[in-house]
């Protein structure tokens, strides 16, 4: 067996565009069409653990309780508890950068909703902020059908 030459071999680095697709699941496919039919966000609520959570999940994470049919309204004002400034741009990204990546926490839930802040500099960006979602005109069936969070 030949020996391997190390001095021959090298690394060449590079990234590579990964186009995907995955089915939503039950809960997931509903949480987006009552964005595109209704412009509501929705979540489910457990009545035992008092919670709320955004996007909605099937199962409780503190009682693992069945969530399935515990559907919510939400209104789509919020708070911010924590962002990011996205200041790199890479192929997959919704929009160009810079723009502000936020951790929204909707009135009456208790999970935060990830989501794009438009309409203030990240300079002047911070959490605590109060914004309210503004949808899209155009729906794509997908979280952007909330094209983004605006200061309320
Ligand atoms: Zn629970």
């Amino acid at each position: 067996m030949a020996e391997i030459n190390k001095d021959d071999c090298f690394v060449v680095k590079g990234k590579l565009a990964l186009p995907y697709q995955y089915f939503a699941g039950r809960m997931g496919s509903r949480f987006i069409i009552a964005l595109r039919d209704r412009k509501k966000i929705t979540g489910v609520r457990c009545e035992r653990c008092d919670r709320v959570f955004v996007p909605p999940r099937q199962t409780c994470e503190g009682c693992q309780g069945d969530l399935s049919e515990a559907w919510v309204d939400l209104d789509d004002t919020g708070t911010v508890t924590g962002f990011t400034v996205i200041r790199y741009k890479e192929p997959h990204q919704p929009c160009e950068p810079p723009y502000i990546l936020a951790l929204v926490q909707l009135d009456g839930a208790d999970t935060p909703l990830v989501h794009i802040v438009r309409g203030i500099e990240p300079e002047a960006m911070e959490v605590g902020l109060r914004v309210k979602a503004v949808f899209a005109d155009q729906t794509t069936s997908t979280i952007m059908d909330i094209s983004h969070f605006a200061p309320a």
